[in-house]
């Protein structure tokens, strides 16, 4: 019996003893109770042997963690032992739970190892059948060990922001990350130029030296921070926001041209608004061959027939079609030569001003994102990835007052348990 309740619960400590009948019921919950006792023969204070007697027992609940879906609380009668020598009393000690506490310490990793998903605090602490406030104090000291200020940068990094909490000074926050290895380095409350340069010269110059690539969006103050702080850095713009630029500026064309023709051609109207996905895909990808029945036409037709039906409609459309299409197949065939052409020869076609303002950005980082082409493995998706996380970790929790709290959790997520194994492959990717 007692052999059995110390497997079922995976108590190690065999000074704990089980007598038989020692589970109670009470309220739906288990109350086990057990008693730590062991001799003892030096005393912790006086350190002189002999003379320690035991003094009676003191007993305290543990919360330990649930066995079959109901609350289970260990009633632990901890010896009191008491020294003729010096009259110190003290009590018997089991790294079940730690002293003056009454949460164990498997409980404990329990709210650690569910806080590493994106979970809300206050989920963890009714499945763990703990306070609120305890889960938080318990995350706080995980990430206090993992939180340690780092003093090395990786050779290649990835930059980005997201929206904390409300309290933080600038809009955004900043964090940024090892390109190959995907961890987080570190998170800034302000992203903005001043608190970024304060952060990083935190960092000797020559560990800056040592940053060989970093991967950025198109924000300004980034690229002013590179050039001052990290001297051999080369400076990456990210692709993915490359094309998201431009998809928003085609998008964005496609709807003017719809309301150009709202109350003239209604179903003109209706088919620029249900095809609206055939714009966005790859040439490449669509259909001339096979035909098939397409709601809003009559007669039977493909894909590529449907958008080259539509662009003929709007000149402005076809122009923007056009420039869009073939910047992003240059970027997917990883040619900068055919990048730049387009560029150029964009410049005196009849454009949506929208995507002249992208096309002017895009001159103006020419050099950057040559770069892009030369570094294809290294991109923001990494960080993308991180951030999608920490937009789940908060919208689960319906927002988070704290910044610190927010960053530890963060911390947690990202950091513990990193596999080793993880981090050897991407290497080898890398390297690859
Ligand atoms: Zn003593």
């Amino acid at each position: 019996m007692t052999h059995d309740i110390r497997k079922l619960l995976n108590i190690k400590d065999l000074n704990i003893k089980f007598s038989d009948n020692c589970v109670e019921k009470i309220k739906n919950k288990l109350h086990i109770k057990c008693t730590l006792t062991y001799p003892v023969d030096t005393c912790l204070c006086c350190q002189k042997q002999g003379g320690v007697v035991k003094n009676g027992t003191r007993s305290s609940r543990i919360t330990y963690l649930e066995s079959a879906g109901q609350a289970c609380y260990l009633i632990l009668k901890k010896q009191r032992y008491l020294c003729r020598n010096c009259g110190h009393t003290f009590t018997a000690e089991t790294n079940l739970v730690e002293k003056n506490c009454f949460i164990s310490c498997a409980t404990k990793q329990k709210i650690a190892s569910l806080a590493t998903d994106t979970t809300s605090e206050k989920k963890i602490a009714s499945q763990t059948h703990v306070s609120i406030h305890t889960v938080r104090r318990v995350v706080d000291a995980f990430a206090c060990a993992i939180r340690k200020r780092p003093t090395t940068l990786p050779e290649h990094l990835c930059f980005d922001e997201f929206k904390s909490t409300r309290s933080v000074k600038g809009v955004m926050s900043f964090i940024y990350c090892d390109a190959v290895t995907h961890q987080v380095v570190d998170i800034v409350e302000d992203r903005r130029l001043y608190a970024l340069k304060e952060h990083f010269y935190r960092y000797s110059r020559q560990e800056r030296k040592k940053v060989k690539t970093i991967c950025i969006d198109m924000y300004v103050p980034y690229i002013k921070l590179i050039r001052q702080l990290f001297p051999n850095a080369t400076i990456i713009i990210d692709r993915f926001h490359i094309v998201q630029a431009l998809n928003r500026e085609l998008n964005r064309c496609r709807i003017q041209g719809m309301n150009q023709v709202r109350y003239k051609d209604r179903r003109l109207y209706n088919k620029l608004k249900r095809y609206w996905k055939l714009f966005l895909m790859k040439e490449k990808k669509l259909e001339y061959t096979r035909y098939e029945r397409f709601p809003l036409f009559d007669s039977l037709t493909n894909t590529g027939n449907v958008v080259d039906y539509l662009l003929n409609q709007n000149e402005v459309l076809k122009n923007t079609y056009r420039v869009v299409q073939d910047l992003r197949f240059s970027l997917d065939q990883s040619d900068p030569l055919m990048f730049l052409t387009t560029l150029y020869q964009a410049s005196n076609q009849s454009l949506t001003p929208g995507l002249k303002r992208v096309l002017k950005t895009f001159t103006k980082f020419k050099q950057y994102i040559k770069n892009t082409f030369h570094y294809h493995t290294l991109t923001n998706g990494p960080i993308e990835g991180i951030n999608n996380k920490i937009k789940v970790l908060k919208r689960n929790a319906y927002g988070y007052k704290n910044y610190s709290h927010f960053k530890n959790r963060i911390l947690l997520i990202s950091r513990l348990y990193v596999s080793g194994r993880k981090e050897k492959e991407t290497k080898q990717l890398f390297v690859a």
